[in-house]
Formats: C-alpha cells, sequence, structure tokens
C-alpha cells in the first residue's frame, strides 16, 4: 500500500509570516505530499489564523486538514466552522481535546472522542478524521492501558486513523502499535516527526507534551553547547535515521511537524522517500 506523508505547520500571526509560510509550502508541495495540517491554537485562540491558511491552501488546489478543538466556543461556533470547511473542500480534520491555555480559567475541556462524534453527527462521512496518540503516554491519561483504551473510543466513534506526538525512541512507537492492536485497534497509526533544531526549546517543549528525550540524546545535544550547527547537523542525521527505522518496520507514513521551516524536513522526506516512495 502506498505510504503518506504529510506536513504540520502552525499559523503565523503576521502578514509577512503568512506569506513566508505560503513559500515554505509551495516548495514542500513539490515533494508531492497527501496534505498539509494546520494547527488550532489552544482555547480557539488562532481560529481566524487557521481557518485562513486552510482556505488559502484549499483555494491554490492543494489538500490541507485544518487541527479543530473546541476550546471554549459553543456548539453553534463550531458547526458554522465545519461548513465553512466543507464548502471550500476540504475533506480531512485533525480533532483534538487541546489544553486549557494558561490565564483563560476553568474552560471546559471537551474530549477528542466527543468531538469526534459531533463532526460525524453534524457532517456525516464527509471528512476523513485523525486523532492524536501517545506512544510514550498522554500526561493526564490514568495509565498506559487507559490511554490506549481511550484512542480506541475516538477510533470506533468514527476517526478513520491516528497520528501521534513525537518521540524519539523507535521502540516506544513499536511497542505501543502491538499494544494497539491487542487492544483491537485495526487503524492506521502514523507517527508524528519532529525535527531537532533547538535543543533548549525542544527540551523546554517536551516536558509539557507527552514526549520524552532520553537520556544519552539530551547530553549528547547539550554537549554540542551553542554550536547550533553542529545540533541541526546530528539532528538531521539522527531524526532521519529514525524515519528509516520506522519505515522498515512498518510504519504506514509519517506526519512532519515542520515548524514552518522548509528544511530540515524537505532533506528527510526526500531520503524517506527514495527507500519507500
Ligand atoms: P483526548 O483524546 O481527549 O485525551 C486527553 C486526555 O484525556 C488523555 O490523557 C486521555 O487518556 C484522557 N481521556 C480521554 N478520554 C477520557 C475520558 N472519557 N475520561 C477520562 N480521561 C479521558 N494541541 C493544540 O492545542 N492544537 C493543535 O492543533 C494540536 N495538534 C496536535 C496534533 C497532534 C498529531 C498531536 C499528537 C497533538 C496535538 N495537540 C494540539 C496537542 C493536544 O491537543 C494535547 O495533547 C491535548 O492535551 C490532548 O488532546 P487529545 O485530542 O489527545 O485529547
Amino acid at each position: 500500500m502506498a505510504k503518506r506523508y504529510s506536513f504540520e505547520f502552525f499559523p503565523p500571526k503576521t502578514e509577512a509570516g503568512r506569506d513566508k509560510l505560503a513559500a515554505t509550502r509551495d516548495e514542500l508541495n513539490s515533494l508531492s505530499p497527501d496534505f498539509f495540517s494546520v494547527t488550532y491554537g489552544a482555547g480557539g485562540s488562532t481560529r481566524d489564523n487557521t481557518r485562513g491558511i486552510v482556505l488559502e491552501t484549499k483555494a491554490a488546489g492543494i489538500d490541507v486538514a485544518p487541527h479543530l478543538s473546541f476550546g471554549g466556543d459553543e456548539e453553534d461556533a463550531v458547526r458554522a466552522l465545519l461548513d465553512q470547511y466543507r464548502e471550500a473542500g476540504v475533506r480531512r480534520i485533525v480533532a483534538l481535546r487541546g489544553d486549557i491555555p494558561s490565564g483563560m480559567g476553568a474552560t471546559r475541556l471537551v474530549y477528542a472522542r466527543e468531538l469526534v462524534e459531533f463532526i460525524r453527527q453534524h457532517s456525516g462521512d464527509h471528512f476523513e478524521l485523525e486523532v492524536a496518540a501517545y506512544p510514550e503516554v498522554h500526561p493526564d491519561a490514568p495509565s498506559y492501558e487507559q490511554d490506549v483504551s481511550y484512542l480506541k473510543d475516538k477510533l470506533d466513534a468514527g476517526a478513520n486513523s491516528a497520528i501521534t506526538q513525537y518521540f524519539f525512541n523507535a521502540d516506544a512507537y513499536f511497542y505501543f502499535l502491538e499494544a494497539c492492536e491487542k487492544a483491537g485497534i485495526d487503524k492506521p497509526i502514523y507517527p508524528g516527526i519532529m525535527p531537532i533544531t533547538n535543543y533548549a526549546n525542544l527540551a523546554r517543549f517536551s516536558r509539557n507534551c507527552g514526549a520524552e528525550i532520553p537520556r544519552w540524546l539530551a547530553r549528547k545535544l547539550e554537549g554540542y553547547g551553542q554550536d547550533a550547527d553542529s545540533i541541526a547537523k546530528f539532528g538531521e542525521e539522527f531524526v532521519t535515521e529514525l524515519c528509516h527505522i520506522l519505515m522498515e518496520g512498518g510504519a504506514p507514513g509519517i506526519h512532519f511537524y515542520t515548524m514552518n521551516q522548509v528544511q530540515p524536513v524537505k532533506r528527510m522526506l526526500e531520503a524517506v522517500k527514495a527507500s519507500h516512495p
């Protein structure tokens, strides 16, 4: 079966940032990815920016999947957004719970499963639905088994496939696939791949999101100190090798967290596609 490759963007806040992103997208699109996705700010904070980039990308004839969560929105607002996406010809949505942004008080969190049910109820089978999966366990999950079971609930509620949080340990992904299979999950689980470019940012982000930087890797990256070029060079070699290991092990494709940059993900996908078109 053909492998599926996708690229994720976050919505820039400025006009200049949006122009730069369009250029990045066009360059990455030369590799014919299956789709791009655009993240949705916690609590709906990027709603207009996300929608703007999604509609512009779709108008350029490129397949794009908006990320979506309830955030603080009422059901009517989410229905309206779904209708707009449908009218624009969008065929895929990444359905999420999201997180409560600090300072937003007691916004109600709607589990991703509930959003999947809501979308299926409102839009039928129009959209392919992706959900999030966590090979190294979501930080709020009561246990590994329960997290897998909640993933199954989301897929059983009508999601088509899952994309994982990033990880740097291939075994975590393969073990997770086995656990999912044992739990009765038979839908594809695409690894999410994060390039290593800036160690300080990566370490801060990883502490909160349920992704681990293995000790040896952290020490190696720390050892480069402020030498950004060496971090980028080693990071690219390491993550490209990780992609190869995942594909050799049977991953159904890869979702790249681009951080809105062409490189290194463009070279990574070129390398992966050379052996797994
Ligand atoms: P859920 O699947 O709802 O699960 C959240 C937690 O609740 C888990 O710990 C789960 O085990 C637990 N749980 C699930 N169901 C129940 C239940 N019935 N009872 C008790 N506990 C339950 N965040 C953004 O803000 N914007 C984005 O665009 C974005 N894109 C992402 C894309 C991908 C591919 C991934 C992997 C993550 C993304 N995130 C994004 C982060 C995500 O929103 C957070 O990780 C969030 O904390 C969980 O979202 P979820 O959809 O996985 O939640």
